[in-house]
């Protein structure tokens, strides 16, 4: 049986949106709002929130099968103020591993405690080429050179007080989205990249007619990236978990952004070799093309639950990412790959 069509620009328009809302971990409640909405549009599906604020759909069937899970997540990198400094600019402390040269000169906003939003840019402290000279080149990009210039006049700590700024304050980096080509350019395309392949597979299972063969569970997590999202909130009776995670592209790796990726072993270990050989099989089925691959320095929100004594059959599948945690790009191919091998699992018989 074919699977059904995905709608590519209901994908694109929801992850465009979802990428241009702010969502470091900590604070990614309006990119849970964003999806809860999206998915309460479908009737058939009941949302709920977990205590740690991340969103569990279930699309419930009748069968005899247990039930299982996919989980993505909608946090990405970020940071925080660490220090108002005497001169009124900010130093950061990093939310996971942002790489601070990726992000020297990109525009952030400094979200308040109060709700305000201040509007700034990142540099290094001896940024004038006028003063400095070489001195900018040779500085080194690390905690204690990278700063934040705020957008409004202050040349003082407590000015900066005044706009409202506090220690502990999120600073969101600008994803800069673009789309051309069948390309999508933009930071961070992980996870909100595989939150969009679920939507889509939702939207093209609704629009065709169709429905899971058992009752799955979707966690949409928002702790991913400091390495606890899925540790909670995967109900007890679920049996499989499918981790849909970006792919590691770069020198060296088998992954590239037009195939999708099944994750043979990463920095967590190895995944489950029977749930790997049903995707396997489902891909020669469906011809979803694909690769395998090995992950050198990546951790999985499934294997955060299986740590946390979750016990599931467990494997990662995902769209092939270029330059992760720095300014991601990924292509259609391997998105779409991604949301078919989505569906060919959930319809799996
Ligand atoms: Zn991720």
């Amino acid at each position: 049986m074919a699977l059904p069509s995905i709608d590519e620009k209901y994908f694109t328009g929801f992850l465009v949106d979802l990428l241009n809302i702010a969502s470091p971990t900590g604070f990614a409640s309006p990119a849970i709002d964003f999806v809860e909405k999206e998915l309460s549009k479908y009737k058939q599906i009941q949302v709920t929130r977990t205590r740690k604020g991340a969103l569990l759909a279930k699309w419930e069937m009748k069968s005899d099968l247990p039930p299982i899970a996919l989980t993505a997540h909608v946090d990405t990198l970020g940071a925080v103020v660490k220090e108002i400094k005497p001169n009124g600019r900010l130093k950061i402390s990093k939310i996971g591993g942002i790489q601070w040269p990726s992000v020297e000169t990109e525009g952030v906003w400094i979200f308040t405690a109060k709700g305000k939003r201040i509007r700034g840019s990142v540099l290094i402290d001896n940024a004038s080429g006028h003063i400095f000279g070489q001195g900018g080149a040779d500085t080194p990009r690390s905690d204690e050179h990278m700063e934040v210039r705020i957008d409004a006049r202050t040349t003082s700590e407590k000015e900066t007080r005044q706009l409202g700024i506090n220690i502990g304050d999120c600073v969101a980096f600008d994803p800069r989205v673009e789309v051309t080509n069948g390309f999508i350019r933009s930071r961070f395309l992980d996870d909100k990249a595989c939150v969009a392949n679920l939507i889509a597979a939702v939207k093209s299972l609704t629009d065709s007619g169709q429905a899971p063969t058992r009752s799955v569970y979707f966690l949409i997590a928002n702790y991913e990236e400091v390495g606890h999202g899925a540790s909670a909130g995967i109900p007890d009776e679920v049996v499989e978990l499918l981790t849909v995670d970006m792919a590691v592209v770069g020198r060296g790796q088998e992954s590239d952004e037009f195939n999708v990726t099944l994750c043979i072993k990463d920095s967590g270990g190895v995944y489950h070799e029977g749930l790997n050989r049903k995707l396997r099989a489902l891909a020669g089925q469906h011809g979803i093309p694909y690769k395998t691959d090995v992950y050198p320095f990546y951790g999985s929100d499934g294997e955060a639950f299986w740590r946390a004594g979750g016990d599931v059959a467990l494997a990662l599948i995902g769209p092939g990412i270029d330059a992760s945690h720095n300014y991601e790009r990924a292509h259609m191919d391997g998105l779409n790959a991604t949301t078919n091998w989505i569906l060919a699992y959930l319809l799996e018989k």
